[in-house]
């Protein structure tokens, strides 16, 4: 009989490159976006001397610009995601196929429907109380309203001392852009036109170098968290369609035991065996959604045995509700990881959401089944 396992692998390398790339990808498309609206400004800036009309007018194109790029970014983060789910499918129906050659079986896994079924389950199960990210986006109508104030005032001095247009090009984009090397970087490179260079810009310490970064955490924070939701939601109905998959394993992070806000809900996740099958093991269709932003879990698959393949999977049962006592315990055996106080609050908080999240994610299932 062949080993299962160097193809389990293949999935889990596949999954680390596609993550990987996609959420490079997202946070870059974002970031050029915001780019190329500003670029837009600078264009406006080219010629003619400064009067209050047209001061007036680069505020408000610079408003409408920020207000682009907002809107912008939910249909740039649902290609990335598409592409996500796409990828996660095409990988297990690659694999199951290579499994079935290797072991001599016909291997059913159908990759119809299965971009739509994930991508609703993604919008639907996050409704049931999962990660918000965008909310972080809306801040940033705070943030551009700072960075405007500064563009205020030098356009104000600009008018005081009658300089050109083309004079406060520089100031402005340093007021959208100051301080970041990536975002300068970008704007040459989106400009390229020989009208204007960012090279020469200084790099200092103000309101706008902090709103700048934000940009970029919010960026990375939105990338980092939607293609992990992406594919967290694709790999969740693959594993329900695989005839190879029994369960899914919740696994925190490498990086999770280091952090600051460790012990939190995920050990409890990877931990809890609220379903009976063993310490974070869940059915595929049941696994609690990613239960905060930046949350870099991953899970293991429970393979079937082989003489099960052909054989129509166990639905799942109901979650038991966990106590506090056994929240209390596995936050105490993780202490070690971070550095978070367990009060009674603490403990109290994180039993409350963990059994909302699976409770919510068995009533998703079972309102599925019943439709
Ligand atoms: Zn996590």
């Amino acid at each position: 009989m062949p080993d299962i396992n160097p193809y389990i692998e293949k999935i889990y390398e596949a999954r680390r490159l596609l993550i990987e790339r996609n959420q490079s990808d997202l946070q870059k498309a974002m970031v050029r976006a915001y780019a190329s609206q500003i670029d837009r400004v600078l264009r406006l800036l080219r010629s003619g001397q400064l009067s209050q009309d047209n001061a007036d007018r680069i505020i408000r194109e610079i408003r409408t610009a920020l207000q682009n790029w907002q809107s912008s970014i939910g249909d740039i983060t649902k290609r990335y995601s598409v592409e996500t789910i796409d990828g996660v499918g095409n990988i297990h129906s690659r694999v199951t196929k290579q499994i079935g050659e290797a072991f001599g079986t016909e291997m059913a896994f159908s990759l119809q429907g299965f971009r739509s079924d994930a991508f609703e389950a993604m919008f639907e199960r996050r409704r049931l109380g999962a990660v918000d990210t965008f909310k972080t986006l809306n801040n940033w109508n705070a943030h551009g309203e700072r960075a405007i104030k500064g563009i205020e005032r030098v356009l104000q001095e600009g008018i005081e001392q009658g300089r050109a247009m083309s004079k406060i090009q520089a100031d402005i984009a340093r007021n959208l852009s100051f301080g970041n090397r990536d975002i300068q970087g970008l704007l040459d490179s989106v400009r390229g036109r020989g009208t204007f260079s960012l090279s020469d810009l200084k790099i200092g310490g103000s309101e706008t170098t902090k709103t700048i970064n934000k940009l970029l955490s919010d960026a990375r924070r939105i990338a980092v968290t939607e293609i992990d939701v992406a594919y967290h939601e694709g790999d969740r109905i693959a594993s329900v369609r695989s005839p190879i998959i029994k369960a899914l394993k919740w696994q925190t992070s490498g990086r999770h035991d280091g952090l600051y806000s460790s012990p939190d809900i995920c050990d409890i996740h990877e931990q809890a065996d609220l379903y009976g099958l063993g310490p974070g093991v869940y059915y595929p269709e049941t696994i609690p959604v990613k239960p905060h932003p930046n949350c870099g879990c991953t899970r293991l698959y429970v393979t079937r045995e082989v003489s099960e393949w052909d054989k129509p999977k166990d639905a799942p049962s109901r979650p038991r509700e966990a106590t506090a006592n056994e929240i209390n315990e596995i936050l105490q055996e993780n202490k070690h990881s971070g550095s978070r106080t367990i009060t009674d609050r603490y403990i109290e908080t994180t039993l409350n959401q963990t059994n909302t999240d699976n409770q919510r994610a068995f009533r998703y299932y079972a309102k599925q089944e019943a439709a």
